[in-house]
């Protein structure tokens, strides 16, 4: 037997009757002979019922406070889940993030993890006793101060220590029994994937799928961590994170699934002088504001104009900052107007097969247009296909290709535990 960490999220933990659950589930892994390191994430909303708390009282939070405030919502959970599992006559000790040794960077909201040093969870396990450890958040180690990882940041956390710690596997307790053709919420048809390689589920996360965090990923893929994703809420056998579609071994499927993201927006920047020099003044102008971007089209000048319009995707969080920092440069770069649209939506179909495989793009826009959605960007890369289209057509959207691929499954539909998916 090995030593396994187990992260369970905010629904599986959102009361008393499902801690009780979840410590019976620790026990049971600890019984069966392993060491058993336990990350878990604030009871049900707790964190967006903090977040609101916080806006009542201020519109601009600082940054440390709110970090302070958003980790006590980990430290009620990882409290009471030792208490339950002391009920159940095993010694478990629960550890903030900086006593478990999460050291990462400054910026609080989003801080990113530069070491981890388990020193005190190895006594723990050492000792005989499960380690309980708050997940989404570390210390910085310049200023000292409590940090958060970012929303959904236990996942990380849970990765970083097995990776840290040697652990066989870093097992994600979840609402859903794993990753997904596409969101069950959405598509009730949906089919559970046995296998994903990081590569795929790097490109699901990034396009939308809150399964998994982005990081968390990108943290297994790098130190080779098997991230196993399944229910606190069934036996069922979940999905496997693991290998890259480079293994010769390995035996890619064309289509792994389709994810969609409503949290972008779209601007605009319109009569753009069309000279050399440009397109870096306004993308300059959006990376010092430390924003994000994603797909980015460039309209050809109407002939004769000599302008162009030149339109990318943003987080709807940055939408704001990035309209001040574009304002401010306008007279400089020389453009008409800025034109800042919130109702898009995006969907992606991700398969590490479809970079052998001709034909994809042609059946993936004969579906939508079967379906009568209208595109308003497209990007690729090598194994992702991804549009942009108005966001109360985003659904019909994600059925109808998910249909068209042969993704929906013949069995039972998927199930849904629990979580608001907010
Ligand atoms: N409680 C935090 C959140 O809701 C972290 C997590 O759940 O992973 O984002
Ligand atoms: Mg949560």
């Amino acid at each position: 037997m090995g030593l396994v960490v187990q992260k369970y999220g905010g629904s599986s933990v959102a009361d008393a009757a499902g801690i009780k659950r979840v410590a019976k589930r620790i026990v049971d892994s600890r019984k069966a002979g392993n060491d058993v390191v336990v990350v878990v994430s604030a009871m049900g909303d707790t964190t967006d019922e903090l977040l609101d708390l916080a806006q009542e009282v201020s519109p601009f939070p600082p940054g440390r406070e709110m970090d302070m405030l958003l980790t006590a919502g980990e430290r009620i959970s990882m409290a009471l889940l030792a208490m339950a599992i002391a009920n159940l006559g095993h010694e478990a000790r629960s550890f903030t993030g900086s006593q478990a040794g999460v050291i990462t960077d400054a910026v609080h909201g989003k801080a990113r993890i530069i070491d981890v040093t388990p020193g005190r969870i190895r006594d723990a396990l050492d000792e005989n006793a499960i380690a309980i450890v708050a997940g989404f958040q570390g210390v910085s180690q310049t200023s000292k101060d409590i940090t958060t990882l970012g929303r959904g940041g236990s996942d990380t956390t849970a990765v970083a220590l097995a990776a840290a710690l040697g652990a066989d596997v870093c097992e994600i307790y979840t609402d859903v029994d794993g990753v997904f053709t596409a969101d069950p919420r959405i598509v009730p048809s949906a089919r559970r994937l046995e296998h994903v390689t990081y590569e795929e589920m790097l490109e699901l996360a990034a396009c939308g799928a809150k399964v998994l965090m982005l990081r968390c990923v990108e943290y297994g893929r790098r130190y080779g961590v098997p991230i196993h994703v399944r229910s606190s809420f069934s036996p069922r056998p979940g999905t496997i994170v693991s290998g890259s579609m480079e293994d010769p071994n390995m035996e890619n499927a064309i289509i792994s699934g389709v994810a969609h993201d409503r949290s972008e927006a779209k601007l605009t920047v319109v009569g753009v002088p069309d000279v050399p020099g440009k397109a870096a003044e306004i993308f300059e102008a959006v990376a010092t504001a430390g924003i994000n971007i994603d797909m980015i089209v460039q309209n050809v000048s109407t002939a004769g104009s000599g302008r162009t319009d030149v339109s990318f995707t943003l987080p709807m969080a940055e939408g704001a900052t990035a309209v001040n920092v574009l304002t401010a440069v306008q007279e400089r770069v020389g453009y008409d107007s800025l034109q800042y649209d919130d109702q898009i939506g995006k969907l992606s179909l991700i398969g590490a097969g479809m970079r052998s495989h001709p034909g994809v793009s042609a059946q993936f826009f004969k579906a939508l247009s079967e379906a009568g959605i209208n595109i308003e960007m497209i990007s690729t890369s090598e194994i992702r296909i991804s549009v942009v289209t108005r966001v109360d057509s985003l659904d019909d959207a994600v059925r109808a290709v998910h249909t068209a691929f042969d993704l929906d499954s013949s069995e039972d539909e998927a199930v849904v535990y629990g979580g608001t998916g907010r």
